[in-house]
């Protein structure tokens, strides 16, 4: 499927609603437009996801079956992974190479949790029960059965589209349920896309259902919708709050949030300062900050509180930014107008509360919603900057002395996805592990995942987890059996 291909694809998908442009963000122009789906094309996917559920023609097959379509399925992410990336790339402003590289882990996503369709077993029990007046042993035989959801909803946002979408559909099919799958406004394209490797990898017709629009028009209806068993969501902790409050109103369905984060990054004295600033400064700059786990919190022991500083901007000011087709571009643009609006927002807010500037601070005069990685100083940890997630390449750094202080500043916010602390004092590091309250620590390394350990955010960043056994079990209800002997 070529670029224009999709394109043309997106602009002829039906729908009555809005008019939706999808904005090149590294150009300002507009790609493509396309009509927002709304609640008929929800009801419409409902429809069919339930049917196909019910039918059993994804949701009754063996495990073993399964398996081979979600293989089928990483095999031609593998074979398209150059489309797939030319379309995230060109949709959101990531680099090519990064996009690129990002296709291999949607496909490992699927091999993963085509290995746990046939593992979905409960457990077994022999139960013995007192029963009545005579005080006699019953027994029993009981056991536990894993079945799938249902009709689930797949919400996402367009930092990483494929990667999102796989990182939820890939449990899910595993797990046998029948989805409704909704991407971001901004970034529908490699959806389309998606959608075709799927039917052709043989997952069965109405199993995926694609619907495509706004937030507060598809997406809540999907969140509203009696038909839908359970809602996924990745986005932002204000409209998780929303979803829990739609699902709470309604069918009562069961929600997952992976929602947003202010991740806190500890650098000691003893650390590998080259490596750690290098991993510090990437860890924000990289995507444009545009990352859930972005570290956009440093806190630098005081002895090195200025190397850390000076490293962290230099970084900042050698990497380039730019369209992803430019030589050399490390990092691209903020996906749109309205994000970099609330990027230059915050730094603006932060100008007036005193905060200093050490670099960048502006948008590139260029078009594109090009910002120039920000280094800030001095910040209060009450101010507005540092409590609240940017979602821009932006870094406050702040000293610390010890470890309880470090640990309480670290702690001192309403989000707990992740966090890493680099220090060569291994007891140190597993303390610091377990005073750390998110949901990911990493020591002496940063923005590492693996398929097979959860994820998921402490405190207002989430309710339970993806990938891992506990991802699959996301998608799996328990039904508990007693059978008298
Ligand atoms: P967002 O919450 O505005 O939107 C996310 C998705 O939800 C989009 O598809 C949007 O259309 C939809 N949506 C919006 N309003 C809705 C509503 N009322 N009902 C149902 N759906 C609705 O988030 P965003 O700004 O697109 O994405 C950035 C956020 O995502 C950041 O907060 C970031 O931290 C978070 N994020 C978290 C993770 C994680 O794994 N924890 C990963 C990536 C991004």
């Amino acid at each position: 499927m070529t670029v224009q291909s999709v394109l043309d694809a997106i602009a002829s998908r039906p729908g009555a609603g809005d008019v939706i442009p999808i904005i090149n963000p590294a150009t300002e122009e507009v790609l493509a437009e396309f009509r927002d789906g709304g609640a008929e094309a929800v009801d419409a996917a409902v429809a069919r996801a339930r049917e196909s559920f019910t039918s059993g023609v994804w949701s009754g097959l063996p495990g073993s079956e399964r398996a081979k379509v979600l293989w089928r399925v990483a095999d031609l992410i593998d074979q398209h992974a150059d489309e797939l990336a030319q379309i995230d790339s060109l949709n959101t402003g990531m680099p090519h190479f990064q996009a690129f590289m990002i296709m291999s882990t949607c496909a490992e996503s699927f091999r993963y949790y085509a290995g746990w369709c046939t593992k979905l077993n409960g457990i077994a029990h022999d139960v013995q029960q007192t029963g009545g007046i005579t005080g006699a042993f019953t027994n029993m035989h009981a056991y536990t059965l894993k079945e799938p959801y249902g009709v689930v909803g797949l919400i996402f946002p367009w930092n990483g589209p494929v990667f999102n979408a796989c990182t939820k559909l890939a449990p899910a099919l595993a797990a046998g349920c029948s989805c409704i799958v909704k991407p971001a406004e901004e970034t529908p394209l490699s959806a389309l896309l998606l959608e075709r490797i799927l039917a052709e990898a043989g997952v069965p017709d109405g199993v995926v259902n694609l619907v495509t629009g706004y937030g507060h028009t598809v997406g809540a209806a999907i969140t509203a919708h009696p038909g839908v068993d359970k809602v996924a969501f990745t986005g932002s902790t204000v409209v998780g709050k929303q979803i829990v409050q739609a699902a709470g109103s309604g069918n009562l369905k069961r929600v997952a949030l992976e929602l947003g984060g202010k991740s806190p990054v500890l650098i000691y004295d003893d650390a590998d300062l080259d490596t750690a600033i290098t991993m510090a400064a990437m860890g924000i700059f990289i995507h444009s900050g545009q990352g859930c786990i972005s570290g956009s919190r440093i806190f630098a022991q005081r002895n090195v509180y200025d190397k850390v500083v000076e490293g962290v901007a230099n970084i900042a000011n050698s990497v380039k930014l730019g369209a992803p087709a430019e030589d050399g571009v490390l990092i691209g643009p903020i996906i749109s107008a309205k994000q970099l609006d609330q990027v230059l927002g915050f730094i603006e807010g932060g100008r007036r509360d005193g905060v200093e500037v050490v670099t960048g601070g502006n948008r590139l005069d260029r078009s594109g919603f090009f910002v120039h990685p920000t280094v800030l100083t001095d910040v209060a940890p009450t101010a507005r900057l540092y409590q609240q997630e940017i979602f821009g390449p932006v870094v406050a750094i702040l000293p610390f002395d010890d470890d309880d202080e470090v640990v309480a500043l670290a702690n001192d916010s309403e989000y707990g996805l992740a966090a890493t602390a680099w220090t060569k004092d291994i007891s140190r590091a597993h303390r610091l592990a377990k005073r750390l309250d998110a949901g990911t620590v990493t020591l002496n390394c940063q923005m590492v995942f693996d398929h097979s350990m959860p994820f998921g955010g402490y405190k207002q960043s989430g309710w339970g987890h993806e990938w891992g056994r506990d991802g699959i079990e996301s998608f799996l209800k328990t039904k508990t059996v007693y059978a008298q002997l």
